[in-house]
This record gives structure tokens, C-alpha cells and sequence, in this order.
């Protein structure tokens, strides 16, 4: 009677991990890298309307006005391109695991192990790929 209780015990806490895992984790994975360079647009963007504030209110010369301007529009630019190359990381990562599960068509009668071309030895064990030989 100890042991079945005590079977269930684990059975469950087992469970519990199991099922409570998958949710919990991929989100913060996925908001995370583009969330920074949210942060990183509005900043620039905040700054872009306080630059113009200022020079409306005579604090700033023109000439500091377009200096400071084309300083926080390279910045964007670099956010904005950074944001690509993370874009392009994650489109990559996703066709890469779309193509993985293809599955190949020669297979080895030794040793099981798949090809996508046909071979007259294998590559895994070196035995020949012809069945019974
Ligand atoms: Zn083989």
C-alpha cells in the first residue's frame, strides 16, 4: 500500500514538471530579443521629439539640432538593422527545423543508418548497401 502511494507520489510529480514546462518556458525566449529593440526605437524616438522641443524653444542651434538629429538617425539605423539580422536569424532557425524531418531514401540493410544519395558501400558501417550481400 506504501509503495502504490508512493508510486503515485511520483507518477504525479513527474507529471507536474512535464506538463507545467512547455508553457511556462518558450514565451519569455520568444518576446525577449525583440522587446530590447522596442525599447531601443522609443528611446531614439523620445529623444527625436525632445531635440525638436528644444530647438522650437530656442534652447538649441540649428547646427547642434541637425548634429544631434543625424547622430540619433545613424543610432536608429543601427537598431533597425540589427532588428533584421535578428529577424533573419529567427526565419532561419524555423526553416531549419521545417527541413529537418525529411526523411532520406536509401537506407542501410547492416546498420539502419539513411542516406539521401545511393551508395554501393555505407557510410556509417562500410558494409555494402545492397540487402543479403
Ligand atoms: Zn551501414
Amino acid at each position: 500500500m506504501t509503495i502504490a502511494i508512493a508510486a503515485l507520489l511520483v507518477l504525479g510529480a513527474l507529471l507536474y514538471t512535464l506538463i507545467v514546462r512547455p508553457a511556462s518556458l518558450p514565451e519569455p525566449e520568444i518576446l525577449s530579443p525583440f522587446r530590447h529593440v522596442d525599447e531601443a526605437k522609443a528611446r531614439i524616438y523620445e529623444n527625436l521629439r525632445d531635440l525638436q522641443f528644444e530647438l522650437r524653444l530656442g534652447k538649441l542651434s540649428d547646427e547642434d539640432y541637425a548634429r544631434t538629429k543625424l547622430d540619433l538617425q545613424k543610432e536608429l539605423a543601427k537598431v533597425l538593422a540589427d532588428a533584421d539580422v535578428l529577424k533573419e536569424e529567427l526565419g532561419l532557425q524555423t526553416t531549419m527545423k521545417a527541413a529537418k524531418p525529411k526523411a532520406a531514401e536509401f537506407v542501410c540493410p547492416h546498420c539502419a543508418k539513411r542516406f539521401k544519395e545511393a551508395m554501393k558501400f555505407c557510410g556509417a558501417c562500410g558494409k555494402s548497401m545492397e540487402a543479403g550481400v
